[in-house]
């Protein structure tokens, strides 16, 4: 309980600076900015009509390693994966992949796109089922729109925060254990001069926990 007199625009400044210096507000800051990044980028990756693309093939495979391959949309009640194919490009992620029982034709397929970095936090799907699937409809594709995908966001976020968090935070933290350690050795957490029974420090103004455990509150 602060119970000294302050005048209100330092007050304000010292409010001002216990914001700034919160590790958890900061933090939060990041992970909202890291957030708006990570979909600001995805949608940039988005391609217009026309615009021609010269992926990487990630994988094109068959068969039993195609089937084993695990795939971004839910394919509950479709037949194991028999072709399998994955194309990347900065950001972008394309998968495409049919599906077919046992010896037979192919049943179903799907066309799934990532957008985002690392993992994709933006997804499109085209379904192309068999004819009288209530479910999965025939040609021309059941084309989800524009999702977001949250363990996609979630990732991308947290990837884009790291370095952000690593330049701002580390100083914040590093001060904080750095001030922390002064004051439990009756020093000025700024400046370091020895704390006497003012709760002022004498030498740099700043509010410093006196000899009595009294807090200072700014000056
Ligand atoms: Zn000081």
């Amino acid at each position: 309980m602060n119970t000294q007199p302050v005048h209100i625009a330092s007050q304000e400044v010292v409010n001002r600076r216990a914001v700034t210096d919160s590790p958890p507000v900061v933090a939060a800051l990041i992970l909202l900015f890291a957030m708006c990044v990570s979909l600001i980028f995805a949608v940039s990756v988005i391609p217009r009509p026309g615009q021609p693309w010269s992926p990487f093939t990630v994988a094109n495979i068959h068969d039993a390693t195609a089937a084993a391959k695990p795939l971004p949309i839910d394919t509950v009640g479709w037949p194991p994966a028999r072709e399998y194919l994955e194309l990347y490009l900065l950001g972008r992620r394309e998968y495409e992949v049919a599906f077919a029982p046992p010896g037979r034709p192919i049943t179903h397929s799907a066309r799934v796109n990532l957008y985002g970095w690392p993992m994709g936090c933006l997804i499109e799907v085209d379904r192309w089922g068999p004819d009288g699937d209530p479910e999965r409809h025939t040609s021309p594709p059941s084309r989800t729109p524009l999702n977001v995908r949250w363990i996609g966001l979630f990732v991308d976020t947290l990837t884009f925060a790291a370095p952000i968090g690593l330049v701002f935070l580390t100083p914040l933290l590093l001060r904080k254990l750095v001030r922390a350690w002064r004051r439990r050795r009756g020093l000025c957490p700024v400046c370091c001069y020895p704390v006497g029974a003012s709760s002022v420090c004498t030498e740099c103004g700043s509010p410093v926990r006196n000899k009595l455990g009294l807090q200072g509150s700014g000056a």
